[in-house]
This record gives structure tokens, sequence and C-alpha cells, in this order.
């Protein structure tokens, strides 16, 4: 009896593990959030048009968009800039998160300052987002960082609660804001073929980061994660976003909206993280200090790209 009772264990134990990876395959699921809209000066640069906008809206590609206001300033065509701005509000695909005016750094520039940039963003954004009828519901840190310490994540934490904002968290990222200044350089210097490596190199590495975070949630949950990928609005990813997707589609994603991802209950644990540093929210996640760095330095790394790029600027 004791015998079969075992058996009887170990095929359910069998049935769900099988049951688990079956279906996690079609359960993929990522958001992918857009910071540092608007890019006045790419969109001054392609003749007053936003490929990546475009490529958004034709797909039908659920994104979250992180604003940084003063951006529209960055041209003197501040008039053209504003048009920007309106079409990626107006977006059905889009919804709409503060990401501070002029994306001050927190735990340098203290509560004050961190305060007027919410503020300042949300003035302007806020009653045009009501017109498409959308809410500002979303707030991403700068940089992802919190505040140096405990006391003044506690502090940014409080406020944006009392103005209903959502602290918006990521798992995956892959430096796009690192690798775009290498792929630029290439560009606007006439070596498309250096550029055309940097792009193919940049998706390989993005996938890695993906397997890499995939890994980590995968063992300690035991399922699929709804991720949130964070990317920014640059020339890089006008160029490959549409390349990545379909790498993702491949490895059985899909794409769904922040709110959705939001839902997944991974979302609401803990975060034990009291530093500056903006590190992925799969690592915020973990108590253990020790387990924590280890995962840290064991990810894939973009040495080679910051590598090449200071060659570059020697
Ligand atoms: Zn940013």
């Amino acid at each position: 009896m004791k015998v079969c009772l075992n058996v009887m264990r170990v095929c359910l134990i069998f049935a769900i593990v099988i049951g688990f990876s079956a279906g996690s395959f079609a359960q993929k699921k990522v958001s992918i959030t857009i910071d540092d809209v608007p890019n006045s000066m790419l969109y001054k640069s392609e003749g007053f048009r936003s490929r990546l906008l475009h490529m958004i809206d034709s797909m039908k590609l659920p994104v979250a968009i992180f604003i940084n206001e003063v951006r529209i300033f960055d041209v003197e065509e501040a008039d053209k800039a504003l048009n920007l701005f309106d079409e990626w509000l107006a977006s059905p695909n889009v919804i709409i998160g503060n990401h501070g005016y002029q994306h001050r750094m927190y735990s340098k520039e203290g509560i004050d300052s961190f305060q007027i940039d919410v503020l300042q963003g949300e003035a302007i954004t806020s009653p045009l987002a009501k017109r498409y009828g959308k809410g500002e519901n979303y707030y991403r840190f700068p940089y992802n960082d919190l505040g140096k310490d405990a006391a003044q994540h506690k502090q940014a934490a409080d406020f944006l609660k009392s103005r209903s904002y959502i602290i918006t968290p990521y798992t995956v990222h892959s430096d796009d804001w690192l690798v775009t200044q290498l792929y630029e350089y290439y560009k606007s210097h006439g070596r498309g073929k250096d550029a055309e490596r940097i792009g193919k190199t940049f998706i390989d590495f993005t996938l890695k980061n993906f397997d890499y975070i995939e890994s980590i949630t995968d063992q300690k949950l035991g399922r699929n994660v709804s991720q949130i990928y964070l990317m920014h609005d640059n020339l890089l990813n006008a160029d490959y976003l549409d390349e990545l997707l379909t790498a993702l589609m491949k490895r059985g994603y899909s794409f769904i909206t922040l709110d959705e991802a939001m839902k997944d209950p991974v979302y609401k644990q803990q975060d034990y993280y009291e530093q500056r540093f903006g590190v992925s929210w799969v690592y915020r996640w973990i108590k253990d200090e020790k387990l924590r760095m280890q995962l840290m330095r064991a990810a894939p790394d973009s040495e080679a790209f910051e590598k090449e790029l200071s060659q570059l600027k020697k």
C-alpha cells in the first residue's frame, strides 16, 4: 500500500511538473515599458516623425511610456515636439506614466526636489491625458533610484501613495541607453557595418538577459512571471525593436499591458533593497543580501559595449 501511495505521489508530482512546463511555454508574457519619452532630438533628426511610435501603432503593441516633459524643449521647434508628445498621449496602445519633469536623481537631490519634479510633470501631462480618457497612474523613478537609504525610500513611497501613484517596477533591461551611444556613434560616422554588428549583438545580449531573469523567477516561483521590460525612446530601439519582438515571440512570449502585468502577485512582494542603484525588482525581492549579490554578479553584463565605447571616446 505504502509503495502504491509513493508511486502515486511521484506520478502526481510528475504531472504537476509536466503541467507547469507544458503550459508555461504558451504563457510567457511581457509588458514593454519605454522611458525618457519624448525623444525630440531623434524626432527632429528623422524629419519630425517617430518611427518607434508608428511601429507600436501599426503593430498594436501595448506599451507604457514614462515621460520627461522637459524633453519637449530639447529642440528649437518645441511646437513640433509638442505634437509628438500629443501623439504619444493619444495613441490607444499607450499607457501613460510620470518619470519626473526633468529626470532628477532622487538620492542626490532629496525629497523636496523629488516632489517638485513629480508635480511639475503631473501638472502638464495629467490634464492632457484626461482629454484622451486616460489617467496617469504610474510613476517610475529616474535611474530607478528609489533613495539612498530606508528613510528616503519611505519618504518617496509615502508621497507617491498620497498622489495615488503606483511605483513601476521592471524585471528585465539590457542597458540600451548605453548601447545606443555606441550604435549612434557608428551610424553618424558612416560605419554601417559596425552599427549593424552592435545591433545584432544587442539583440543577443537582451535575449540573454531575458533568459537569466527567467531562470531566477522560474526557479523561485515554479511558474512564468509576467515580466516587465525596460527600454528607452532611442535610435537603437527605433531600428531594432521589431527584431527583438520577433525573437521574443519565437520564445513563446506574448505582449501584455502594464496593467495586466501588474496583476501578477509577484509584484506584491516586499522590496528589501534600500540602496540607490537601479537594480531589477527580481533582486529587490531577495531578502538574503549575499544571495542577491551573487545573482547580480552572475548576470550578463554590458562591459564589452562599455569598453568599446570608451575606446571610441579616447
Ligand atoms: Zn529615465
